[in-house]
């Protein structure tokens, strides 16, 4: 008997869900820091394509925290690959990146900004994190037209 035949499917099921990420670790860290600076966002969108981590409505901005391993991490010694059933995990990883890539697109066609950020990222240097969503803002405010102008030039 191995391990999985022994768990109930309750246990399981949250095995499942610490390793598919929501509300890991890094998320959670992100989570507080973005906090920390006052900035302020919602969860989990369920209304937007690939369910963003983390959601800021008023920048049109989304994040997304991905874990090293199952979204493969260009160069990070996380992405390894298992050595047994190698082709099964190699077919879950394109999946994964195809879902990914796709995700992002529909986001950004429905003028959302897409940060993605790595688990090894946010705990080797989570300031450097917080500094990428905050020139994020930055930029997406100096871009924004002043509709006040806007309307007196209407009126
Ligand atoms: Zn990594």
């Amino acid at each position: 008997m191995n391990v999985i035949d022994i768990l109930t499917p309750e246990r399981r099921s949250w095995n499942m869900s610490r390793i598919k990420g929501q509300n890991t670790g890094p998320e959670r860290k992100l989570r507080s820091m973005l906090h920390k600076s006052g900035l302020r966002f919602r969860l989990h969108r369920k209304d937007l394509p690939g369910k963003p981590d983390i959601v800021f409505p008023k920048y049109q901005t989304v994040i997304f925290v991905n874990g090293c391993f199952w979204h493969r991490h260009k160069g990070c010694a996380m992405a390894y690959t298992p050595k047994s059933r190698t082709d099964f995990w190699q077919a879950k990883f394109e999946r994964t990146i195809e879902r990914d890539a796709r995700k992002t697109k529909e986001l950004r066609a429905l003028g959302w900004k897409v940060l993605t950020f790595w688990e090894c990222e946010i705990n080797s240097e989570p300031e450097s994190c917080i500094e990428r969503v905050l020139t994020t803002f930055r930029e997406s405010y100096s871009l924004t037209p002043r509709i006040s102008a806007t309307k007196s030039t209407i009126e």
